[in-house]
């Protein structure tokens, strides 16, 4: 089986322990190739090549950009390559992989790669006293920590600002993810990434990703993944007086008013519910649907979510691919069993499918419709992460608000309506880091993406990510 390596001070390596556990395809429930089990060693080597780079690697916004641009142009020309092990090691359809993981994989780094040859200076005149300016200095070494739902994806939207910025890092992807970014690490070494500038160190969260947070080198910290973990780094971090970016869970409303032009709310919404088997912190995981429109709502979603093929990733034809993992798909079904006792009624779905074939043993799950759930009940209250959702029916504004504000997340929402006075109304009184108005998913890399409550502290995004690998200082010059 073809072992993954670590890419540290520029070269491809083993862990110091010389251990690797099983990477699985989750589309055949069978081992496919071996993670490097990292852990603080191969960590404290990745983080003094890191400070070894740091000194030439921030001193040219005009290099960096120019090798990042390199960078991004390769992640291009793989496209079909990258696509593909993103699919295999994640379970998604390949298409999904094609048409949006890697090409935004190489957006992200164009777009950080460019915006750092348009920064600004802000100044301050003090009447005739003094002039005051701000810098903004690259922090030195960063930690840069990833989930497995959007592999490439969101390693690149963290490493892109970090590198971009001046700063030199040390990344983890998941474990369970990791092929994509030892893709990368190959492309690093062919588009000229001086030695130690970015350093990948694969292993599991408890042991490589912790000793990321603990090493006291490493002075910022952006992680994406679960609340729980969020907590844990954060208690880590904090009283190490790192800096910290931590985008977390969710549990998104999606709001159908039933003034709302239909067909795209039913049609979006499907994407919203189940695309990458609804393992994207943003989908709509509890649907608010209008009483008078709530019967249509339902009949209308039903039958066109049974039309969705769950099938094999590397199938064109597949809408939903393989579940990332057995343990999340024994997690997601074990909600959709709650769901039944809190009284939930399953109306599409909620079993496992068994496919045949090469993916006989892979880990499927039916796109899946759950009604008659209080808002308050734990299925409409914890993450699931899974193509479930639930739909309740809603009389007024005021009361959505409350059901959709009732939750200790606040990452996304989606609101559909075709009356704009009460499109701001809503917006403004839904406690969501992003809100989409007839539409879902529709970025624009410039604005600030995070969540407020539970969902995470910090914004990516824009000139906001790079300002946070950053220190700020005043010079004040007495005229
Ligand atoms: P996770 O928290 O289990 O793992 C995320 C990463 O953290 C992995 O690389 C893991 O190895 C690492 N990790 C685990 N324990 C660690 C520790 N103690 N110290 C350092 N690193 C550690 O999350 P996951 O299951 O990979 O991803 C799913 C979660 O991510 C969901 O909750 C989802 O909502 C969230 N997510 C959020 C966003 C967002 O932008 N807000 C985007 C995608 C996913």
């Amino acid at each position: 089986m073809e072992k993954i390596l670590n890419y540290i001070n520029g070269v491809l390596t083993e862990p110091v322990s010389g251990k690797f556990f099983n990477n699985i395809n989750p589309a055949e429930g069978k081992p496919y190739s071996l993670v490097p089990d990292s852990g603080a060693e191969d960590v404290a080597k990745a983080t003094a090549a890191a400070q070894h780079a740091f000194a030439k690697w921030s001193t040219s916004a005009k290099d960096r950009s120019a090798i990042l641009v390199k960078i991004a142009e390769l992640v291009e020309r793989d496209l079909d390559k990258l696509a593909l092990a993103e699919s295999i090691d994640q379970g998604k359809p390949v298409t999904l992989a094609r048409s949006l993981d890697i090409p935004r994989a190489a957006a992200n780094i164009r777009f950080y790669a460019t915006a750092i040859l348009h920064e600004s200076a802000t100044a301050h005149f003090t009447d005739n006293e003094a002039i005051n300016y701000t810098q903004h200095t690259p922090i030195g070494v960063v930690g840069c920590i990833s989930p497995w739902n959007l592999p490439l994806y969101l390693f690149t939207w963290k490493i892109a600002p970090a590198l971009a910025a001046g700063c030199t890092v040390v990344a983890k992807p998941s474990e369970i993810t990791p092929m994509t970014a030892y893709l990368f690490s190959k492309l690093c070494i062919e588009a000229g990434l001086p030695a130690g500038v970015l350093n990948i160190v694969h292993g599991v969260g408890a042991r490589a990703g912790q000793a990321i947070i603990e090493h006291p080198e490493i002075k910022a910290i952006s992680f994406t993944g679960g609340t729980v973990t969020g907590k844990t780094i954060a208690a880590t971090a904090a009283p190490m007086f790192k800096k910290l970016s931590l985008e977390l869970g969710g549990k998104n409303p999606n709001i159908i008013f039933a003034d709302c032009d239909f067909e795209k709310a039913i049609n979006t919404s499907i994407q919203s519910s189940f695309a990458n088997q609804g393992e994207i912190c943003l989908c709509g995981s509890r649907i608010f649907v209008e009483r008078p429109l709530y019967e249509k709502f339902v009949a209308e979603f039903t039958e066109r979510t049974k039309k969705l093929i769950v099938g094999d990733p590397l199938d064109d034809e597949t809408n939903l691919g393989a579940i990332a993992s057995e343990v999340h798909l024994n997690k997601v079904l074990a909600y959709i069993e709650l769901a039944k006792q809190e009284g939930g009624t399953v109306v599409q779905g909620g079993k496992q499918v068994k496919l045949a074939g090469r993916c006989a043993d892979g880990y499927f799950l039916e796109p899946t419709i759950i009604t008659g759930l209080s808002h308050t009940c734990r299925t409409n209250q914890e993450e699931i992460f899974g193509p479930v959702v639930t739909i309740m029916p809603f009389d007024s504004e005021a009361e959505v608000l409350e059901y959709a504000n009732s939750t200790t997340y606040g990452l996304a929402a989606t609101i559909w309506t075709e009356n704009l006075k009460r499109a701001h109304r809503m917006a403004a009184l839904v406690k969501s880091g992003i809100v989409w108005v007839n539409c879902w998913l529709l970025r624009d890399l410039r604005t600030p993406f995070g969540g407020m409550k539970q969902s995470g502290i910090g914004r990516e995004g824009g000139f906001e990510a790079l300002k946070f690998f950053t220190d700020e200082k005043n010079v004040c010059i007495k005229l």
